[in-house]
């Protein structure tokens, strides 16, 4: 199959005019003109999408699947926000699995092709799993729950080896490290030795919020050192979370720490660099919260992985990745270009797939999003033009892996 569009963005190579991709068993084999990949395959057939721009599928690398739309906690302070989520939580089954379907369904509708969902014991696995997404599940735990941090951590790995029986090609499980007011340095340390020794992936919340920075610092946390009930009797270790998340070995390039919005100094950034951590940058729930925003220029400049993550729908309006990422652009002054590769090649660096996703290039899976937009010859920021376009509803369609999971092309949108 050929996929070609007036504009073709494989981010990793310059932008193509009336492009094309040589889609075979799910993977991209030749990235082109289409004049110039019709004529090498004679014969295949062609989609040929005349006004709309083909760009690799976003990669979400921090998304909370399980909350609904429409009944936010109210915003403005993350300890409130915080409390109010936990208050709520002892009747979540009867609407978690649902807003996990509608959240992974929105994401797929506005051309996310990868998403990471954070849930607890991993509970928005089957919907993930089911829903045409490529992505990974990170299981968050909660160790006041058990007597011992070996307690905690045996039971989190016995939970993860068991969700990865049988799973659909290209999702997996892997382990989360909520956040410092949450998660123990003794279960911190313990779960990240052991995933570390098995050359996986961790996530974690860290320096989201000023009350999570007093309580690293001071141990108080305006109701954060006592989010279960239980508290948090670890805190006031007069450090920053980056330097504290150091020194329990949460740092290394296997790790995605989301956030890092609030108290992030210049020594802190030193330290995420030394250590190859990655960020993921959810600038519309910082802003939701009273965090503060994330030092991403600082960090990008330090060489830091950053991609973009929606966080989920109790702390941002959508889980639109575009969207998310434009909000970023004009937070940070950033191109069009910086923004499609953020969204996109970057998240895909974030989580170590860029050998998998990320870009149209030879060799990688066919996951992208075609886009009602088609800038002209001499727009200034074609990429922009796009941005704009995908974060406003005009994704018309999404391929995971050559499949189009999402097209509503033939319904008449296409020229
Ligand atoms: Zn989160």
């Amino acid at each position: 199959m050929i996929y070609a569009a007036g504009l073709v963005l494989p981010v990793s190579s310059p932008p193509i005019r009336d492009g094309a991709l040589l889609v075979e068993n799910g993977g991209i084999v030749a990235v082109g003109r289409l004049s110039e990949v019709k004529r090498d395959n004679p014969g295949v057939e062609v989609r040929y999408f005349p006004r709309h721009t083909i760009t690799p599928g976003a990669v979400n690398v921090h998304a909370h699947l399980g909350f609904r739309r429409g009944d936010a906690p109210p915003g403005g302070s993350f300890s409130g926000w915080v409390m109010e989520l936990v208050s709520r939580l002892p009747e979540k089954e009867t609407w978690t699995p649902k807003a996990a379907r509608g959240s992974a369904r929105e994401a797929l509708e506005s051309g996310t092709t990868f998403l990471t969902d954070s849930s607890p014991f991993g509970e928005c696995l089957p919907q993930l799993a089911e829903s045409g997404l490529a992505g990974i599940v990170f299981a968050e735990f909660f160790p006041f729950l058990f007597d011992t941090p070996e307690e905690a951590v045996d039971s989190i790995e016995k939970k993860v080896f068991a969700l990865r029986e049988g799973l659909p090609p290209r999702i997996g499980v892997e382990m989360s490290v909520h956040a410092p007011y949450t998660v123990d340095p003794e279960s911190s340390r313990l779960a990240a030795t052991r995933v570390r020794t098995r050359g996986e992936r961790l996530s974690t919340h860290l320096s989201e919020s000023p009350e999570e920075v007093e309580f690293v610092r001071e141990g108080t946390g305006r109701g954060l050192e006592n989010v279960f009930g239980v508290r948090a009797d670890w805190g006031g270790m007069g450090v920053s979370p980056v330097r504290y998340a150091e020194s329990v070995e949460l740092l290394w390039p296997g790790m995605i720490a989301a956030h890092l919005a609030t108290g992030v100094s210049e020594e802190d950034i030193e330290v995420l660099a030394q250590t190859g951590v990655a960020a993921a940058h959810c600038p519309r729930s910082n802003e939701y919260l009273g965090c503060g925003v994330s030092p991403v220029p600082e960090m990008l400049g330090r060489g830091i992985r950053v991609g973009m993550g929606t966080d989920g729908l109790w702390s941002s309006p959508s889980m639109n990745l575009f969207e998310e990422t434009l909000f970023a652009t004009r937070l940070h002054g950033m191109s069009g270009e910086m923004g499609l590769k953020l969204a996109t090649l970057s998240g895909a660096r974030a989580l170590g797939i860029e050998g998998e996703t990320g870009s149209l290039a030879a060799g990688k899976y066919a996951d992208f999003a075609v886009i009602e937009a088609a800038p002209g010859e001499f727009g200034m920021d074609p990429e922009m033009e796009v941005l704009e376009a995908a974060a406003g509803a005009g994704v018309a369609a999404t391929a995971v892996g050559g499949e189009l999971v999402y097209d509503r092309v033939e319904g008449g949108s296409a020229g």
